[in-house]
């Protein structure tokens, strides 16, 4: 049996129960096969891929707190702490009802290979809890912050692991963990959170970073088939931060924006989400309602209850991003009927794998998330080298690095992929290009 192999068998006896984390070691360490293949004794030697697959640590502790009518409920907080071979843990923290630990590892692998890939020094963690957001008043998040952040205080600081934001998690959020970390620690560590308030030693362009550089990759991929994102059209899920910055930046380029979604359905705007539109997207996270729907009772478009754009809606290009494994194998089918070209995913592994090797097989463009959404986690690291020089960069010196960035992610796989005499396979490209820097530091420094 190949090495690759072995370990997936051996991580799926060791790890039962957990369908996302094992989705992934699977997509990754197959990709890996050129890479392994040249250098198989070594990899092995050293246990590399066997590393790889087990975090450095995880941790599940009890998150109790109160809320307004003075009823006491128990959640269940995590922090896996997965690589540290190229810097200190780095990763969000996810607050939404479906967390549970196979969520949380799968995030953390992906963090690793993601972080690797935007060349500053800050290794694979990821955290959260179940807790669910929605509907809870400012003073039921603040007493859930601060009971999760009595626990999580002793494993993080800023050389250690520096937890930010994710689904459910924002600067509201942020902030109050950051409050009672403050308080816990007696002492003003800035650089232990990253997605902090401007006032607080938070970055410019942080919240628009992730969807910014989503659209920063994306055109570095369409330049690559001598394409530009002018006049092209694109259906976007989620309404949060993410599709805000996404709709934000791909309007300013000139292409359209049809679709956005929620938890209760999807709204087609064929006359573009632009403008107005696109502030109040803000408006509608803001009220906590978590309904799409407003929208469309608003601007007066459609709205198609329980579904998802997939395959209902014909665009240019696709870009998920709400959450994991949103397109699946009937949905890859439809998208290849109706001639979508290209698949853009922003939010963590938003295509099962099925769905993914469908795609792929049926010549559908796909840029995989953890190029893609890589520039959240990379303005987190400058606002890192902001907190420790203990300055404040300008909106433009920042949007110049995400720029930056986001071109030395899309030249550092189309360098894998030209090293190993592949084609334009970015999936692929991707995993090898983050692979290499890991395994080589993790080699360098030892059997630990
Ligand atoms: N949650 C985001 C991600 O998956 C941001 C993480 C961070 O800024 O540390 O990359």
């Amino acid at each position: 049996m190949s090495y690759i192999s072995e370990v997936i068998e051996a991580t799926a006896l060791k790890n039962p129960g957990e369908p996302e984390f094992m989705q992934t070691v699977k997509e990754v360490l197959e990709s890996l096969a050129p890479a392994i293949e040249q250098n198989e004794a070594l990899y092995r030697k050293h246990c590399i891929l066997e590393r790889l697959v087990e975090p450095d640590r995880q941790i599940i502790f009890r998150v109790p707190w109160t809320d307004d009518k003075g009823v006491n409920h128990v959640n269940r907080g995590f922090r896996v702490q997965f690589n540290n071979a190229i810097g200190p843990y780095k990763g969000g923290l996810r607050f939404q009802p479906n967390v549970n630990l196979s969520v949380m590892k799968f995030l953390g692998f992906e963090q690793t290979f993601k972080n690797s890939l935007t060349s500053l020094p800050m290794g694979g963690g990821k955290g959260g809890s179940d807790f669910d957001p929605a509907g809870k008043s400012d003073s039921e998040v603040m007493r859930f912050c601060y009971s999760f952040m009595n626990e999580l205080y002793r494993h993080i600081g800023a050389d250690t692991d520096v937890p930010a934001g994710d689904m459910g998690v924002g600067a509201r959020e942020i902030g109050y963990l950051f409050g009672a970390y403050k308080k816990i620690k007696g002492n003003y560590e800035n650089g232990v959170l990253t997605g902090k308030g401007l006032s607080f030693g938070g970055s410019l362009i942080r919240p628009e970073a992730t969807g910014f550089g989503a659209t920063y990759f994306f055109n570095e991929v369409l330049a690559h088939q001598g394409e530009t994102i002018k006049g092209k059209t694109f259906c976007l899920s989620g309404f949060g931060n993410v599709a805000w910055g996404a709709a934000l930046k791909i309007t300013q380029l000139g292409g359209k924006v049809l679709t956005l979604s929620g938890p209760d359905g999807f709204i087609l705007d064929e006359d573009g989400v632009s403008g107005e539109k696109i502030d109040y997207m803000l408006e509608m996270r803001a009220s906590g309602r978590n309904k799409v729907q407003d929208y469309a009772d608003k601007y007066g478009c459609k709205f198609f209850a329980g579904k998802k754009p997939w395959g209902n809606v014909k665009a240019d290009v696709y870009m998920p991003c709400a959450m994991q494994n949103e397109i699946r194998i009937e949905d890859a089918k439809e998208m290849v009927k109706i001639g979508v070209k290209y698949l853009n995913e922003v939010s963590n592994m938003p295509t099962t794998n099925e769905a993914l090797a469908y795609l792929q097989a049926n010549g559908v463009l796909v840029a995989p998330s953890k190029a893609v959404n890589a520039g959240g986690v990379a303005v987190s690291g400058l606002e890192m080298s902001q907190n420790s020089e203990r300055l404040a960069w300008s909106a433009a010196e920042v949007d110049a690095k995400l720029q930056g960035i986001m071109k030395g992610i899309h030249k550092q796989i189309t360098d894998a992929l030209d090293a190993y005499g592949m084609d334009y396979n970015l999936v692929a490209g991707a995993n090898l290009a983050g692979f290499k820097k890991v395994a080589d530091a993790m080699i360098a420094q030892g059997l630990y």
